[in-house]
């Protein structure tokens, strides 16, 4: 197959610089490993704060999907990209067909959509049946619509875990409870009360409860950090009706032949162990340990990485109109750093202008990219779901290594 662009990657940040390619009449095709093109977007479900209405990501899926194909875009569904080679020629494996050979793409650019990976965290007892990541529960229940169990519990508070815990109490599962991760060498300040305290910023406005939301201020210093993790009532606080246990940890999972309880004990504000440890029967234990950038099919690229903190990890060197150093390389939504779906098309559009632009697809003006950049950081200010606290210091900090870059070569 010969295409002028190659997207691989078909959530919203894929489809919808899909969309911009095709409406100019560019040939583009989308590649996507999942049966359903859509991305992690078909499985959210998230209630919107200032309007109260509830986002349903398989229909803004649905409509993604079908505003591409209005535009002639080719999608491929249930084929896995393995490697690139420069030029480009994109490397394609049936994910079905077992021994079929697969086929090779020629294309002129490519867009790297691929979204992003939970990163595993091992707990003693993990590999017992019902223990699951956290994407995982999302899965089941908000896209196939099966309890992951009936009694859950949830190692890892952050904003993903509380808002699957969410639609998982909504489908009827009983979740006893958000516990932090314990800690050991992969957990680092995501078994640390206080530490993990500045991205409880990001959902204390979520909070029913008026006194968490007051306590959102206490957390803008580190002072005050340490304050709330210390004052933290061990019982927990609710959130939607969800306890959150910043000063409990998960620390192991017990069972004869599948999850039966939860091994937990109460946490001092440094993450250490206080007090002997105490068991809960649960049928269901989901591992949050993040997310990260899957930016490995750049790797054998020219391309140059840089690994932020604030982008949760290492992503593709690119600029605001989100090219690459590598010629005809284009990134798109969380391979460049962990954020909501809005801002994953939102930076669709961007890359989907700028790569008309450079192949010569229509005819897109400066200053269309200029507004489309705009909306990727209105898109960031308004976001209700935020990964990372210090997201746009980390966007801008990407800025500045890459003009030092540019200076060097
Ligand atoms: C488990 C999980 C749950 C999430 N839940 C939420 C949530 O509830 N709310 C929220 O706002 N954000 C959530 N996110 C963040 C989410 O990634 C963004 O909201 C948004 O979907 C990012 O869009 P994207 O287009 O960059 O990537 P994605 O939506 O992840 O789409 C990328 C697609 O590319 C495919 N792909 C990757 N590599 C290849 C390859 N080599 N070949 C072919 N296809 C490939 C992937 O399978 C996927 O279908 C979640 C992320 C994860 C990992």
């Amino acid at each position: 197959m010969k295409v002028e662009v190659a997207i691989i990657g078909g959530g919203p940040a894929g489809l919808t610089a899909a969309r911009e390619i095709g409406e100019r009449g560019g040939s583009a095709v989308v590649i996507d490993d999942h049966p359903k093109p859509g991305g992690k977007l078909l499985g959210q479900l998230h209630e919107e704060l200032v309007s109260g209405t509830w986002r349903k990501g398989y229909e803004q899926a649905e409509q993604l999907v079908q505003r591409a194909l209005a535009a002639n875009v080719k999608i491929l569904s249930g084929k896995q990209v393995w490697a690139l080679e420069k030029g480009w020629n994109v490397f394609v494996s049936d994910v079905h067909q077992q021994y079929s050979n697969g086929f090779v793409i020629e294309a002129e650019a490519v867009l790297l959509a691929t979204g992003a990976v939970e990163k595993p965290v091992p707990i003693p007892g993990w590999t017992l049946p019902g223990v699951m990541s956290i994407g995982a529960a999302q899965v089941l229940t908000n896209v196939y619509r099966i309890k992951p169990g009936q009694k859950a519990a949830i190692a890892g508070i952050d904003i993903l875990s509380l808002s699957i815990a969410r639609a998982m109490k909504l489908a009827g599962v009983d979740v006893i409870g958000l516990f932090m991760l314990s800690k050991n060498e992969f957990t680092k300040e995501a078994a640390v009360p206080y530490q993990l305290m500045d991205s409880l910023k990001s959902f204390t406005h979520h909070a029913p409860s008026p006194l968490l939301r007051m306590g959102g201020h206490l957390l803008k210093t580190e002072n005050g950090r340490k304050i709330a993790s210390v004052l933290y009532p061990p019982w927990g606080f609710k959130v939607w009706g969800i306890p959150v246990h910043f000063r409990r940890s998960l620390i192991g999972i017990e069972g004869k032949n599948e999850v039966e309880q939860a091994v937990l004990t109460k946490i001092d504000f440094k993450g250490d162990a206080v007090g002997l440890p105490y068991k809960e029967s649960v049928d269901v234990v989901c591992i949050s340990g993040g997310l990260s950038p899957l930016y490995e099919l750049a790797v054998n690229t020219d391309c140059s990485f840089a690994y932020l903190d604030g982008l949760n990890g290492m992503v593709p060197l690119h600029d605001e109109t989100m090219e690459t150093n590598a010629a005809g390389l284009f990134v798109a939504g969380n391979i460049t750093g962990i954020e909501g779906a809005k801002v994953a098309m939102a930076q669709g559009v961007v890359a989907g202008k700028t790569i008309c632009r450079k192949v010569g697809i229509g005819r897109v003006q400066e200053q269309e990219i200029i507004k489309a950049i705009d909306d990727v950081k209105r898109a960031r200010r308004e976001a209700d779901i935020q990964f990372h606290p210090f997201i746009s210091e980390a966007r801008d900090e990407l800025q500045k290594l890459w003009q030092e870059a540019v200076l060097k070569t």
